[in-house]
């Protein structure tokens, strides 16, 4: 029987993990199977992440986290949770070999999931040129030509931020017209260096170290083209890993978890959520740790108050 028990490790989690390891609440974390460390372990250089003068590597970020929460006692399991029973007091998690832990509180930080394209080269030049945060990587590509993908405000809102820095902004899209709002798409028409490839796909990716170039298809005639790039930002939507919680927990509109912000507490006392599983407006590394450190108070509050 633990006091508090983790479901996640990316920023948010392993912080949650420091602090309540730190305050001696001992918790369990599961970092889940394949995908341990979370969403920076896919990237390259972190220049965001205050403390690192000279930037970071996603992995070596993660590393640094991880160490830090065992330090002071965390217990990690590299395992998913595929069921979870939260409604009562005890709390209930069950990881994939079917052992079942309690725990009198529970902080998901299961984060979300970016769509992705399903084409060959798409993980490798992941951190090399492909990417799916312009406000992380928009930096790198200062008087490039550059794409963004996709036709909804996320993409726009890219394109806008990106064309700051690049010399060039190809909004790819596979229809001919947007879904973003109006507002949005004034102001990336008269962006002079946004321009739009309408009606078209990606199908090939192209770079062995770094991104080199893009084939494009005319959804409609069929016709190739090569679209020389060396970034290309995927904007076509997050899944918020929020499977096993969605007859338990309330969702909005888009997925996310429902907290009753600024704290982190859910509807069902002593379960909190932090991170991208909550967040679809900041997504960054560090607002997750915030949020997985504010879930860590608020879980030690909880369980302070039930004692
Ligand atoms: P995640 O990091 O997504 O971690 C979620 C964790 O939950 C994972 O460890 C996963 O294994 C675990 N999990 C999920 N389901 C289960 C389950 N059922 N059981 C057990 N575990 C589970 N942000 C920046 O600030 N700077 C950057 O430079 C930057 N670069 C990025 C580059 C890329 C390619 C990507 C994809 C994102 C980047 N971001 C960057 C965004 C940043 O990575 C995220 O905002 C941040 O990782 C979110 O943290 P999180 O802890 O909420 O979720």
């Amino acid at each position: 029987m633990r006091e508090v028990i983790v479901i996640g490790s990316g920023p948010a989690g392993y912080t949650a993990a420091l602090y309540t390891a730190r305050a001696s609440l001992q918790p369990l974390v599961f970092e889940g199977a394949v995908t341990a460390g979370g969403a920076l372990m896919t990237t390259t250089d972190v220049e965001n992440f205050p403390g690192f003068r000279d930037g970071i590597m996603g992995p070596d970020l993660m590393d640094n986290m991880r160490a830090q929460a065992e330090r002071f006692g965390a217990e990690l399991i590299a395992d998913d949770v595929t069921v979870v029973d939260l409604t009562g007091d005890l709390k209930t998690v069950t990881d994939s070999a079917g052992t079942t832990h309690r725990a009198k509180a529970v902080i998901i930080a299961t984060g979300s999931q970016h769509r992705k394209l399903g084409l060959p080269r798409e993980d490798e030049l992941s951190g090399r040129g492909v990417s799916w945060c312009a406000t992380c990587d928009g930096f790198f590509f200062r008087e490039h030509d550059i794409a963004v993908i996709g036709g909804g405000d996320t993409a726009l809102e890219e394109a806008t931020f990106l064309s700051r820095f690049a010399k060039s902004v190809t909004v790819i899209h596979r229809r001919d017209a947007l879904r973003a709002s109006k507002a949005m798409q004034e102001r990336a028409f008269a962006d002079p260096k946004i321009t739009f490839r309408w009606d078209s796909e990606v199908t090939e990716i192209h770079g062995e170290q770094k991104l080199s170039g893009l084939t494009l298809r005319d959804t409609k005639t069929g016709a190739t083209s090569l679209l020389p790039v060396i970034g290309l930002f995927i904007a076509i939507g997050h899944d918020p890993r929020t499977e096993l919680f969605q007859d338990l927990l309330e969702l909005d509109n888009e997925g996310y978890l429902k907290v009753d912000s600024p704290t982190t507490r859910t509807k069902i006392p002593g379960v909190f959520a932090a991170g991208d599983v909550v967040d679809h407006t900041y997504r960054q590394a560090i607002t997750a740790a915030g949020t997985g450190c504010s879930a860590a108070l608020d879980a030690e509050r909880y369980l302070a108050a039930l004692n």
